[in-house]
């Protein structure tokens, strides 16, 4: 069985409240969410960080992001904004190594 968390999620493993999933992306809520929309969207193939991926994964990368918008349009948010971000390494505090984007909204965000 899988050690990483987000893996364990996709072969449901480990039970995760989804909202999005086909052949190749799983969405689901953070389990600790710091934002009234905090959505996880992940390949369900194991890959680290963005760091480790190559130009045969650059369509899944963008798929990622738009399904994050089409998530973001569910939860009723488009109007009023969001953000989709990942974390990499140490300085941003990235806790699970499996690549996921952070879907995080309905309320003013502060600016970067
Ligand atoms: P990061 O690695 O980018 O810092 O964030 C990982 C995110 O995954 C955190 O916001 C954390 O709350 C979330 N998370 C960690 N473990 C689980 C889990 O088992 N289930 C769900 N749904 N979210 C998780
Ligand atoms: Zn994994």
């Amino acid at each position: 069985m899988s050690a990483c968390i987000f893996c364990r999620i996709v072969s449901k493993a480990t039970p995760a409240d989804v909202v999005y999933e086909d052949e190749n992306v799983l969405a689901f809520h953070d389990i600790h969410p710091k934002y009234p929309v905090h959505v996880l969207i992940i390949p369900k193939a194991h890959l680290p960080f963005v760091p480790e991926a190559d130009v045969s994964q650059d369509a899944l990368l963008g798929k990622l992001l738009r399904i994050g918008a089409q998530i973001a349009a569910e939860k009723g948010i488009t109007k009023t904004g969001f953000r989709l971000l990942t974390n990499a390494g140490p300085h941003s505090g990235q806790i699970v190594h499996h690549l996921h984007i952070h879907l995080i909204g309905g309320e003013p965000l502060r600016p970067l």
